[in-house]
């Protein structure tokens, strides 16, 4: 099948090369010139495992090209997918001005029928704007389907590839054929491709989202509450995770939620409820927890410094807002960086991928070491934002005889609160007991 990707993002890059890799010649679409530019010389620009060898692959068998030009690139296509940002408006309400800006022009570019599928994450009733959008324009039929990506960074080509579920929202019945045919490749293992009204399936996106964040945001406030009473998170999660009522994946402490997603669909569900009238009262908690528990180590370094920061060198390890991306949209660990450097800490900070990206945000208000050891190098203590494998098993004798003092302050609950004692280290993590030398 002839397919256009209008937006070459974590979404739209991986959607169009795994539908080349199926065998479908797959055009993507984007504004920006120079990652166009970029990917016409065999270039990635965003990182994503896996993505590369499918990436290559496809460009050299020509099922994969690359074009800013809206009209060219879905002048062929079947399905035109739209995978394009949705980010917050002032209001926290999903802005769809690029959604439905692309729809616009889609009208009047129309010549033959096609289906458009929206796959960014946007608002119940996105699809009837988007087909009034086209419509305005449109001399030829076409249809609208709203199919939801639920692929997460650092997993996006193993799960677009295998996913759990696929789902569909379409009342064409034409549409939804096409659709089936597209994806059944990918559900050859027998995972559903669920049929479903357009409404249901952009709820459906932002209630799986919102779900998960409560889930992360539930446990954070157990192992807020571990800590007052002197319980260990790490058991507690261990202990629920095994009712299979519960399940043991998304009960993991830490320093929040961040990304690109989370954030911006929880507050997005929730205006969408205040726009309907409805007040989405668990939601407003999950976004209050989630704030305060971003830079919840903050108090506990300055009580450690007995609040004087000023010039204390602080290392970081990780920015990405979680392992295996490059992806600092919404990351914790911006929100400690700030306030760190606000109290006049020097911050020197490590991330195999994400330290271009921070760069371009604080540039030289912190340090980048060259790998996770050298920001060490006389450290009054050590940040871990980010879950990466390397900070799993570090040398923790390198470590200290690096550092100006043996001081973890771990925002993910690396290591074992025994390991930490038996190795000399004062060690504060999340939801567990203080490990004082
Ligand atoms: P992104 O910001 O990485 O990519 C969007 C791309 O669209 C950019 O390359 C941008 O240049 C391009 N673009 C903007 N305006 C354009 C235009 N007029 N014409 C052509 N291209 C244009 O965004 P993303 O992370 O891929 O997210 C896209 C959508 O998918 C969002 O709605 C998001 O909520 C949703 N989503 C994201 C993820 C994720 O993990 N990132 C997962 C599921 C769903």
């Amino acid at each position: 099948m002839n397919i256009a990707v209008v937006g070459t993002g974590y979404v739209g890059l991986v959607t169009g090369t795994c539908f080349a890799e199926m065998g479908n010649f797959v055009t993507c679409i984007d504004i920006d010139a120079g990652k166009v530019e970029k990917m016409k010389n065999g270039q990635i620009p965003i990182y994503e495992p896996e993505l590369d060898v499918l990436f290559a692959r496809n460009i050299k068998a020509g099922r994969l090209s690359f074009t800013t030009d809206l009209a060219t690139g879905i002048q062929d296509a079947e399905v035109v997918f739209l995978a394009l940002p949705t980010p917050p408006g002032e209001d926290g309400s999903a802005d769809l001005t690029y959604i439905l800006g692309v729809s616009k022009q889609l009208g009047s570019l129309l010549t033959d029928y096609k289906v458009i599928v929206d796959k960014s994450t946007v608002p119940v009733g996105t699809a009837e704007l988007v087909n009034a959008a086209i419509a305005e324009n449109a001399k030829v039929d076409f249809a609208v389907v709203s199919n939801p990506e639920f692929l997460r960074e650092g997993f996006a080509v193993s799960d677009f590839m295998k996913p759990d579920r696929v789902v569909i929202g379409a009342s064409d019945a034409l549409a939804a054929q096409t659709m089936e045919q597209l994806y059944k490749p990918f559900v050859r293992q027998g995972n559903p491709i669920y049929f479903m009204d357009e409404k249901s399936a952009e709820l459906t996106k932002y209630a799986a989202n919102a779900f998960l964040a409560t889930k992360i945001t539930f446990m954070n406030e157990i192992a807020n509450f571990c800590e007052v009473v002197g319980a260990d998170v790490d058991k507690v999660r261990i202990g629920i995770g095994s009712d299979s009522r519960i399940g043991k994946r998304f009960l993991f402490p830490g320093i929040g939620y961040g990304g690109s997603c989370f954030p911006k669909d929880v507050q997005a569900l929730h205006k969408s409820g205040q726009d309907h009238n409805y007040n989405f009262r668990i939601l407003d908690a999950v976004m209050q927890v989630n704030e305060d528990q971003k830079t919840i180590l903050l108090p506990r370094i300055k009580n450690f410094f007995r609040g004087d920061l000023q010039g204390k060198k602080i290392a970081v390890w990780g920015l990405a807002f979680k392992p295996d991306t490059d992806d600092i949209r919404e990351a914790p660990a911006l929100y400690m960086i700030r306030a760190l450097l606000a109290t006049g800490a020097e911050v020197h900070a490590y991330d195999p991928e994400a330290m271009q990206n921070v760069k371009i945000i604080l540039g030289d208000q912190i340090q980048y070491g060259q790998d996770e050891y050298a920001v060490l190098h006389n450290a009054d203590a050590l940040l871990i934002c980010t879950e990466w494998g390397i900070f799993r098993n570090p040398n923790f004798t390198a470590m200290k005889d690096l550092m100006a003092d043996a001081v973890v302050f771990d925002g993910r609950n690396l290591y074992e609160l025994q390991e930490m004692n038996q190795n000399g280290f004062y060690y504060s993590s999340i939801g567990r007991q203080e490990v004082l030398r």
